[in-house]
């Protein structure tokens, strides 16, 4: 099942994922809500008529249990974290159309409301079951209150999930070995009754939800998988008194029966956008025509929460009579150099840190959407931070735009009077196509490169045309190169804003446009800019080698102190093995840092994409400039490759010729160091090491 293609005539909505009310945020977080920020406003490019909403989630326990450290009352508590957030996005100009919170009284009556539909649909039903109870502290232990093993995969699980497991959602009851986090004692079963939500009768509806579902395909592949081992009903109740009571029960006193986080915390997605109609009137944006009706409804979410986003909540929706989301995208997480973002030994890039540094937001927005694809793991370190801005914003988008408005400033104060020519109209034509094909393919790496590759086109026009050698002896042509020019960068304001929306205006403004770049379409990619306009400034800087090894060490430091607290605590068995001698602590280090294997599976025919060969090293030599880069020529059987391998250091050049190695053919080229690299050799490790086959496997023998 296919569907109709962005923009279409009906509303959308773009959603991120809700952020706990309860702690800093990180470009861990930041990662999501760009994205999500970026994919709206590529819509609106588009044409097509949507909002962004999001809003705090103020309930559950993971609010509780951090407002209960603090001594404090969770609503004052992540009233406090929900005003943070409301500041600190728009600074990543991350531009939400409502900003909510789930604890507001929209969100609580819709919840009920929703609830009480699927009550009365006959979807919900009340059962005993085992509860976790701390008699010491004398209260029930939901979710987070609880500690154990998961039943699935063995690990260390919270009560409602296996967070560094399998990451399943946990069942109450479900966990093994329970003990209570409030206490640190074993926590005993007690019998109580809950309600639950009949999930399992949605998984025929569910199936083919799945199938038409866009966005990742981790966000349809595991779900797959979890409706083949079949679906168990999902429990919606929990012994707590923060959140929201269950329909019906408000006026119960000492019940303390409220609904599970996970039912409250979507229905914010329906609920903020209630409050964006409520506010902007029904006329230019109608939340029912879009949640159910006929909305284009788009949901942006890590990828540990795929289960509650294509489970539980397309059921509900279905359930209560609500339309069913057009896509889910499941972005990877963050890591920091290479390890895995931890918040409790400071390993992370904060908020208001990255901000402190003084860099531009659109810098971290280029970063994290131009980084890998949406599923994949993205790999923060301020070296590739500085490379990818030199390289591909200075050197590349800047470097054109400047060069190009300043000569046409000096030339001819502004917008040459001259007609756009063929080829820079196709090729305008062709980065629009790009931009619009890749926000349909919520690809927003291929949305960014819509604009890098029409600004390195345009450095080569200018660069082969030299308009410099032509101002005087042939003006006529100088005017139409530049003519074509202005429309070029013309084009890279309106493509490049959403993903570096402040940017993107500097040039609108520098080419004497009225108005926001964000209100522009893709078609005023191609329509004439003013003839006047003011002498430019440079829109990137680039960042210095000293400024990059100033912020690793602060880094550095920062995590060597917060794992010097780690040390301390007896309780840390990483800590523990640290006491051994250094090589033992390091190989701890380096064992904990292993990479989990990624959740989502892929399939055979996927495997068959990737085009594997066996090839022979024929000559290697440094590259000028760059510290560790070989440039290798690489005999793959039906050609010989030049391929770029980060090698230098780590082996002895001049023995590498002759060695067999496993190249990925089919990967896309790339330029390092002004080399073409093309293809890959593959190695393990930071080490390098370099993968070769056991026995004579012929060059150009395929690896499957
Ligand atoms: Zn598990």
């Amino acid at each position: 099942m296919s569907r109709e293609e962005f923009p279409t005539d009906d509303p959308a909505v773009v959603t991120c994922g809700l952020p706990y009310a309860n702690g800093d945020l990180h470009i861990g977080h930041l990662r999501g809500y760009i994205g999500a920020d970026a994919f709206d406003r590529s819509l609106e490019t588009l044409g097509q008529q949507t909002a962004y909403v999001c809003g705090s989630d103020m309930h559950g326990t993971p609010v509780a249990v951090n407002a209960e450290q603090e001594g404090v009352d969770p609503e004052a508590f992540a009233l406090e974290w929900h005003e943070q957030y409301e500041e600190t996005f728009p600074k990543f100009g991350v531009d939400f159309d409502n900003y909510g919170h789930t604890h507001d009284e929209t969100n609580t009556e819709l919840t009920r409301e929703i609830v009480r539909t699927l009550d009365e649909a006959g979807y919900v039903y009340e059962k005993e079951i085992q509860v976790a109870y701390d008699p010491d502290a004398d209260q029930y232990l939901p979710d987070r209150y609880v500690v154990g093993t998961c039943p699935y995969c063995g690990e260390k699980a919270r009560g409602d999930e296996c967070d560094e497991g399998c990451q399943r959602h946990l069942e109450p009851g479900e966990v093994e070995d329970p003990s209570s986090s409030i206490t640190g004692n074993p926590a005993e079963y007690r019998e109580r009754s809950h309600k639950f939500f009949e999930v399992s009768e949605f998984s025929d509806y569910l199936t083919e939800f799945l199938d038409g579902l866009e966005g990742t395909s981790n966000a349809r592949n595991q779900p797959r998988q979890w409706i083949e081992d079949g679906l168990q009903d999902w429990c919606i109740t929990r012994d707590m008194d923060w959140g929201i009571d269950y329909p019906g029960d408000e006026s119960e006193e000492g019940d303390d029966l409220v609904l599970y986080v996970w039912v409250d915390a979507p229905i914010e997605y329906i609920a903020s956008s209630k409050q964006y109609s409520e506010r902007v009137g029904a006329d230019e944006y109608d939340w029912e025509e879009v949640w159910k009706d006929s909305g284009e409804i788009v949901h942006f979410i890590g990828r540990d929460i795929i289960q509650h986003h294509t489970i539980f909540w397309p059921a509900m929706l279905e359930g209560a009579d609500y339309n069913a989301p057009r896509a889910v995208a499941a972005t990877g997480f963050i890591t920091i150099n290479g390890k895995g973002l931890s918040t409790s030994r400071n390993r992370a890039i904060w908020a208001d840190e990255y901000l402190q540094e003084g860099f531009h937001p659109d810098l971290l927005r280029y970063y994290l959407t131009t980084t890998g694809g949406l599923q994949q793991d993205v790999d923060f370190s301020w070296d590739a931070f500085q490379e990818k801005v030199n390289g591909e914003l200075v050197g590349n988008v800047g470097n054109f735009l400047y060069r190009s408005t300043l000569f046409a400033y000096r030339n001819y104060e502004g917008t040459p009077d001259a007609d756009v020519s063929e080829e820079v109209h196709e090729r305008i034509q062709d980065a629009v196509e790009q931009f619009r094909t890749g926000v349909n393919d919520y690809s927003l790496r291929e949305v960014a490169g819509a604009t890098t590759e029409l600004a390195k086109f345009g450095n080569e026009y200018i660069q082969r045309n030299e308009p410099w050698n032509l101002v005087d002896d042939d003006p006529e042509t100088a005017e139409q190169v530049i003519r074509d020019c202005v429309q070029i960068a013309k084009a890279v304001a309106v493509l490049l804003e959403p993903i570096a929306p402040e940017k993107a205006q500097q040039v609108w403004e520098q080419l004497g446009e009225d108005g926001q770049v964000g209100d522009a379409l893709l078609e005023h990619a191609l329509e004439a800019p003013p003839a006047e306009f003011d002498e430019p400034a440079e829109l990137f800087e680039k960042i210095e080698d000293d400024r990059v090894e100033e912020l690793n060490e602060k880094l550095a430091e920062r995590v060597a102190a917060a794992s010097d607290d780690a040390d301390a605590d007896a309780d840390d068995a990483e800590a523990d093995a640290d006491e051994g001698s250094s090589a033992d602590g390091d190989a701890a280090e380096a064992a904990a840092d292993l990479e989990a294997i990624a959740e989502d599976r892929i399939g055979f025919e996927e495997f068959q994409d990737v085009d594997m060969r066996v090839g022979r090293i024929e000559s290697a030599e440094g590259i000028e400039g760059a510290d560790d880069l070989v440039r290798l020529e690489v005999d793959i059987g039906v050609e010989t490759r030049q391929i770029v391998a980060g090698l230098k250091q780590l082996h002895d050049v001049d023995a590498l010729p002759g060695t067999s190695v496993v190249v990925l053919a089919n990967l896309e080229t790339a330029e390092l160091f002004g080399v073409e690299s093309n293809g890959m050799v593959l190695a393990a490790g930071e080490q390098a090491d370099l993968l070769t086959t056991h026995e004579d496997a012929e060059p150009g023998t395929k690896i499957r």
